[in-house]
């Protein structure tokens, strides 16, 4: 995507090797026109799945996963990760461990709002080992609901990610598809 590429380049930074920031435009302060064409990008291609609902994970796939839903016409459901005492009782659980904070934890979703009847579409920002969308692709499975694709805003490629999920068969859109951050520098596959 050509537009997503360019703000890459001209806003993201290159923390380490294998972290790119990009809190201006995603991960702390939102572009909601950028996010509109980023929901326009995954709707255009996971359209012919006939998908029923979004799932994402808090706090930083809601943007463009809301965005998704609204062009789809779908609802948008987040995984929690933290506890809340007005939280559902009755919970889908899976650990994911999460690759910029170096730890596990267990994300939650109300069987409520995901059944055997859905088409669930999955929205990250990042795609980095795969954690989060395998723990996201476990929840749509107990509530043995289809997972038709997977749409990441930035895949990593020299994570293992992508490669784990398009083996377990899942159709995997990435926006950007970043081979390297050496130096500070961003390069794109
Ligand atoms: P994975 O679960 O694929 O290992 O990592 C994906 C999750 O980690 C995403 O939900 C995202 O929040 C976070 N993440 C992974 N790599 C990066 C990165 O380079 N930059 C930022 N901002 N977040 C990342």
């Amino acid at each position: 995507m050509k537009i997503l590429k360019e703000r890459i380049q001209k806003d993201g930074v290159a923390l380490t090797d294998r972290i790119l920031k990009v809190d201006s435009f995603i991960n702390h302060q939102i572009d909601p026109q950028l996010m509109y064409e980023i929901g326009e990008e995954f709707a255009e291609y996971f359209k012919k799945y006939n998908i029923t609902k979004v799932l994402t994970i808090e706090a930083s796939g809601i943007s463009m996963a809301v965005m998704t839903g609204l062009h789809l016409k779908v609802p948008v459901v987040f995984a929690k990760k933290h506890e809340a005492l007005n939280l559902d009782k009755d919970l889908y659980l899976s650990k994911v461990f999460s690759f910029t904070k170096n730890k596990e934890y267990l994300i939650k979703v109300s069987k409520h709002y995901i059944d055997a009847t859905d088409n669930v579409l999955i929205i990250d920002d990042f795609l980095a080992n795969g954690k989060a969308a395998i723990g996201l692709a476990d929840i749509v499975k107990q509530a043995e609901a289809k997972v038709c694709g997977i749409g990441i805003v930035i895949e990593k490629d020299f994570q293992d990610g992508g490669k784990i999920l398009r083996e377990q068969g899942f159709d995997v859109k990435s926006l950007a598809i970043i081979e390297s951050l050496c130096d500070g520098n961003v390069s794109f596959k």
